[in-house]
């Protein structure tokens, strides 16, 4: 393994997210946010490995700007973690969409842009805003090798059954319209992650991995692939979210826009950013720690959303075990996934028939690494934090 400082970049349309990584101890040597990039008030928080976290308000006219005060950060005399950028061996990007371009990480050339760009389409928000900072980057950094790290890469394995909708093939054909999946970097690692936890091969395991964050999705992993995903052609497909609402009727849509005026636009606005866990408790909260909170209280519209949030996760754990003809380890990772006993719980709670009994005093702890079903149970329940920075790093210095 090649000794190296890795800079993974996750760039959003007015946000970048970085950590700088090292390739052999695979600690974090720094991290930080931008935000606001382009926008008024624009502001960057750095903080070095065993230092303290500072923040810069200074103001980011686009992601350029964002990226040279990074490396001005990182470099920094005072709170600086390398001398020169030469320090910095590579650059590892987060990148949307890479369609059924890419089945794998790859390291950013001229033809790997013009690919991406491609599937533009499929990622109006996310994919622009990752070239950008990929740009960026070559303009700053011209002679550091760079790899993409694509969301979608990991569910390419998925058969066509799993793939393709209900829909004139021609629009397979002609457009691409399909499942692609998501936080695809996330279920890869926590997939592997479970069976070295378990001691077992990776390629011998069916696997359920439940990534419940802000976003969520659901994969199943057989013999080391991925077979299902829960997200589809884009991530409003699948569970319910934080403002997303997961699977709908499609019809909703004219229903909706008949009845309130609007187009469709203004309704797939709701269903993104209005809907999930934060309409159905009526605007209350999108965070599950008020959730649950308001649950104990015994509040009916947190009740009723954490209700429907559960079973809708419990849903695709039974579709995904038919799919893979049974399952050997379920996965609960990401900011949900790691923090609530009480909706793994919750999940659990459905899930009797697969022989499963939660070790209550296990399933207590939070963010760590931890089998929460008890030894007798035939399918084991992990908490496995996920780690997609770590995995973006480890994948930028394979391709190297
Ligand atoms: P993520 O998108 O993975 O960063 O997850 C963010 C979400 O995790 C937040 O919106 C919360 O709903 C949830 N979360 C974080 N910490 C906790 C906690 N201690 N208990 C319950 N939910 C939590």
């Amino acid at each position: 393994m090649k000794d190296m400082n890795v800079l993974v970049i996750n760039c959003g349309s007015s946000s970048l997210k970085f950590q700088l990584i090292n390739s052999l101890s695979e600690k974090v040597i720094a991290k930080g946010l931008c935000e606001r990039i382009g926008i008024e008030g624009s502001q960057m928080t750095y903080t070095p490995a065993g230092g303290e976290k500072y923040e810069k308000v200074t103001p980011m006219k686009d992601h350029t700007e964002a990226v040279r005060l990074v490396l001005e950060a990182l470099t920094d005399k005072d709170h600086g973690v390398v001398k020169s950028l030469s320090e910095i061996g590579a650059v590892g990007h987060r990148l949307v969409h890479g369609g059924e371009n890419f089945a794998g990480s790859t390291l950013i050339s001229d033809e790997v842009i013009q690919a991406i760009e491609e599937c533009n389409d499929l990622a109006p928000l996310h994919n622009p805003a990752n070239l950008i900072g990929i740009r960026a980057c070559q303009e700053l950094m011209p002679d550091t090798p760079m790899a993409g790290v694509f969301d979608t890469a990991f569910h390419q394995t998925m058969p066509e059954e799993a793939y393709l909708y209900g829909l004139p093939y021609r629009y397979y054909e002609k457009y691409k319209v399909r499942r692609y999946g998501f936080h695809g970097t996330s279920h890869s690692y926590v997939s592997k992650r479970a069976a070295q936890i378990l001691g077992k091969d990776y390629a011998d395991l069916k696997i359920i991995v439940c990534h419940l964050g802000n976003g969520a999705s659901v994969s199943a992993v057989k013999n080391g692939k991925c077979v299902d995903t829960s997200m589809g052609l884009t991530p409003l497909e699948g569970l319910i979210m934080g403002t997303r609402s997961g699977d709908i009727d499609p019809a909703i849509i004219e229903f909706l826009c008949n009845k309130e005026g609007k187009s469709v636009h203004e309704i797939l606005n709701v269903l993104n950013k209005e809907s999930g866990v934060f309409g159905l408790s009526e605007g209350f909260s999108s965070d599950f720690r008020d959730l649950e909170k308001a649950y104990r209280a015994g509040e009916a519209p947190s009740i009723r959303t954490m209700k429907t949030f559960a079973y809708r996760v419990a849903k695709y754990i039974g579709a995904y075990t038919a799919a893979m003809n049974g399952v050997d380890v379920i996965c609960f990772t990401a900011g949900i996934g790691e923090n609530s006993p009480f909706i793994r719980a919750m999940i659990a709670s459905y899930l009797g028939y697969l022989g499963i009994t939660i070790d209550e005093k296990a399933n207590e702890k939070r963010g760590e690494e931890i089998c929460i079903s008890v030894p007798e149970s035939n399918t084991k329940v992990l908490v496995v934090p996920t780690n997609e920075e770590l995995a973006i790093a480890r994948e930028t210095v394979a391709l190297l």
